[in-house]
């Protein structure tokens, strides 16, 4: 048993986010030390690294860095970002210190940092071989316009070439759209819950008012109790959805797809924007392991021409079917 279990996590390691490496984790680790702080539960750098054997763990001014032989994860203090072996993570809460100490929040730790590090621990999985494909937007809304196109037509030809990607590995695929029409956001989350053995993959292009805004962004659903980390959401209804029950998987999921795609277009230098937390409907509302994949701002000069193209977008689906088939292997 203890032998699969390193096995699955050498392969997700090597495939999906995080390259080479590999920690040799115990299968009953120590538990961590909590830490009351600001009102919230926070373990201690030193214990994260005891926990997951880092055998280095240093803070040097802001910089708190994790590492082994061939794998590491770094964070600063007073930030939001993690990055695990060059995956890009945005915490629910900022790194924070205390007597020349870095705190991660529990929350962070168990809902983010522990699916990513140890995708074979994630219990209760069911297999699948079902992805339900959510184009974005459609008819009379055609999502962020820019001057090549609408993301509505840009996210239903990805979509299209990850169908047919998808169906010549043998998935089963649900499109919540297959032409331009509009469907009700409560409508595709009726869809997709009509196959609950399945993954759940909502296509979407960018929008911002500044026009040097690009790269790519995957969203996973935000926990119970964390904010969304995008700024202009600061909802204060931080209650329980229905896809909370996945957060892990949805942690995974993301992971496996966001590391894919920037892989497949790596060639074309894209920006790492990270991978983030949100309340969209649809991944609030569906009942399987989902998130929502930004592939680019539809504004920006270069990369609102290269989204617009058939090529590019075939690289963006071959990275996201990379990222579902990881990702399946990983919780295997
Ligand atoms: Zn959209």
């Amino acid at each position: 048993m203890a032998r699969s279990g390193i096995m699955n996590r050498r392969h997700w390691l090597r495939t999906a986010a995080l390259g080479a490496g590999a920690l040799l984790l115990p299968r009953e680790a120590a538990a961590w030390n909590v830490v009351r702080h600001n009102d919230r539960d926070y373990v201690t750098g030193r214990d994260v690294a005891q926990f997951y054997r880092f055998p280095e763990y240093r803070v040097q001014g802001n910089r708190v860095t994790f590492r082994t032989a061939d794998f590491w994860m770094r964070g600063t203090i007073g930030g939001h970002e993690l990055v695990i072996r060059g995956v890009k993570f945005i915490l629910s809460l900022p790194i924070e210190s205390r007597n020349g100490e870095a705190l991660f929040s529990r929350l962070d730790l168990v809902k983010l940092v522990d699916p990513v590090l140890r995708p074979d621990y994630i219990r209760g999985t069911p297999d699948f071989s079902t992805v339900v494909i959510d184009p974005g937007h459609g008819g009379h809304d055609p999502g962020a316009r820019g001057p090549f196109g609408d993301e509505k037509t840009f996210a239903l030809r990805t979509a299209l070439q990850l169908e047919t990607i998808l169906r010549s590995l043998r998935y089963q695929v649900v499109m919540t759209r297959s032409d331009d029409r509009f469907v009700s956001l409560s409508d595709r989350v009726a869809i997709a819950n009509r196959h609950p053995r399945s993954v759940f993959i909502s296509l979407h292009f960018n929008d911002a008012a500044n026009r040097s805004a690009r790269g790519i962004e995957t969203f996973a659903l935000a926990p119970e109790g964390a904010a969304s980390t995008l700024r202009r959401w600061r909802e204060d209804n931080l209650d329980r959805r229905r896809g909370n029950l996945r957060d892990a998987e949805n942690i995974a999921l993301a992971t496996a797809a966001h590391s894919g795609s920037l892989r497949q277009v790596a060639s074309h230098n894209p920006v790492d924007r990270g991978i983030k937390r949100a309340r969209f409907t649809v991944i609030s509302g569906i009942a399987m392991p989902g998130i929502l994949f930004e592939g680019g701002f539809v504004r920006h000069a270069q990369e609102g021409r290269l989204i617009s193209t058939p090529s590019y977008q075939r690289l963006l689906a071959q990275g996201l079917a990379a990222g579902v088939r990881n990702y399946r292997a990983a919780l295997r």
